[in-house]
């Protein structure tokens, strides 16, 4: 009897026991929703980010909708952002009113290229979003260097830069207003959730009226409503799960590091071993100080191969291994072609959107998996190699 060996998905949440029995203790305790463990984990993420005020909400996408909305961003306003993103970023920024300008990316990191972000600025660039694709920041002193100079608001996408640095400055303990998501492929996770990290407490008191329904109170019974908010709080269930979740992160991230180390070696071997050392298959920025390694994304060799990226992750799949697009463009999305944007205005994010695959990356991977994935993906690029 022969066994194909366990099928590994391109990422899997890890809670432990501790976790497990936290949650339990909510679910028991009486008060599951928005109460003492979500003030707890507030806290303990303010304290995580140098003392900064931290705001938590139900979801990355509500936490930047309510960023978007602290700093007054609405109709008529522009807020300059990646066309390589989920299309969370700028779902949020349509959802207020406001018009995402897209930048083209850089291939090397695949990052919005803030040296093309001056030449987009108008009178009604009110925000540049951008966001730190699978973890690996953009220069944060030029950006921050931009928006100083042009007086503009910075909404950091961070939701994949949990735990990621600059210059050994955690990501979200500096800068303006800087949002996370907690979604359960996240680093971090509360199955679904997200933080906003601010500057000031005004800031952070206006989103908790965002987050519900606009509502302040007074005394025992005082009540007032003077801004539209919505339902976006986090639970208490959530919460526990997060400062569980911040406890192994230390450890999560070593073993994301090691595993995203060894991808690079098995990978360079095996194209090595197939004589395939000239194929132009692009391996990420190899950071190991400031990415938090939320994903390994290889961008493939289209035009050296006869099939298309679809064909690649089927026969991938058919050999018990899992992969992922993140992201197509955002503007070959039919809403965005609607609205008028062309993906070909920004080639680099047309070219890796349409190329880009990420490979299986969470810490609970053996090694052992690593070097097979990377057998398995030189082996089909060199069944499929054009001669
Ligand atoms: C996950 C993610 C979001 C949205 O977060 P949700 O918690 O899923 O709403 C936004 N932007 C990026 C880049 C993300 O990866």
């Amino acid at each position: 009897m022969s066994t194909s060996p366990a099928f590994i998905p391109f990422t899997r949440p890890s809670f432990n026991q501790e976790t497990i029995d936290a949650v339990a203790e909510v679910l028991r305790s009486g008060w599951v929703t928005s109460g003492p463990k979500l003030a707890e984990f507030e806290a303990t993420l303010s304290e995580y980010f140098g003392g900064r005020p931290v705001r938590c909400f139900a979801n990355g996408t509500a936490t930047m909708k309510i960023a978007l909305q602290v700093a007054g961003i609405g109709v008529g306003d522009e807020v300059i952002t990646t066309p390589i993103s989920w299309v969370a970023t700028s779902n949020v920024v349509l959802s207020v009113g406001a018009k995402p300008v897209f930048i083209d990316i850089d291939p090397h990191t695949r990052n919005i290229d803030l040296n093309k972000v001056a030449a987009a600025i108008t009178p009604k660039t009110r925000a540049i979003m951008p966001v730190y694709l699978a973890g690996l920041p953009v220069n944060m002193d030029q950006l921050y260097s931009i928006a100083k100079q042009h007086n503009l608001r910075v909404i950091e996408d961070a939701a994949q830069a949990f735990g990621s640095q600059w210059q050994g400055k955690k990501i979200g303990s500096f800068g303006d207003l800087v949002s996370f998501s907690f979604q359960a492929n996240k680093n971090l996770t509360t199955v679904e959730g997200g933080c906003l990290v601010f500057n000031n407490d005004d800031e952070a008191k206006l989103a908790e009226k965002f987050r519900l329904q606009g509502l302040t109170r007074q005394g025992m019974d005082g009540m007032d409503v003077d801004v539209l908010g919505g339902k976006d709080n986090l639970t208490d269930v959530n919460a526990v799960i997060g400062l569980q979740q911040l406890k192994q992160l230390p450890a999560y991230q070593a073993r994301r590091a090691a595993l995203a180390r060894q991808y690079f070696d098995a990978i360079r071997a095996e194209l090595k071993s197939a004589g395939l050392e000239t194929l132009k298959i692009e391996l990420p920025v190899e950071n190991f100080t400031e990415s938090n390694w939320h994903m390994f994304q290889v961008v493939l060799p289209l035009d050296e191969l006869n099939v298309d990226r679809a064909q690649v992750m089927t026969e991938l799949k058919e050999l018990g291994i899992g992969t992922g697009v993140h992201y197509p463009a955002i503007t070959s999305f039919t809403l965005y072609k609607e609205l008028g944007y062309k993906t070909s205005d920004t080639p680099n994010a047309q070219r890796i959107g349409r190329s880009i695959l990420t490979l299986p990356l969470f810490p609970g991977m053996a090694d052992a998996d690593i070097t097979r994935i990377a057998s398995e993906l030189v082996g089909i690029l060199k069944k499929h190699r054009k001669n």
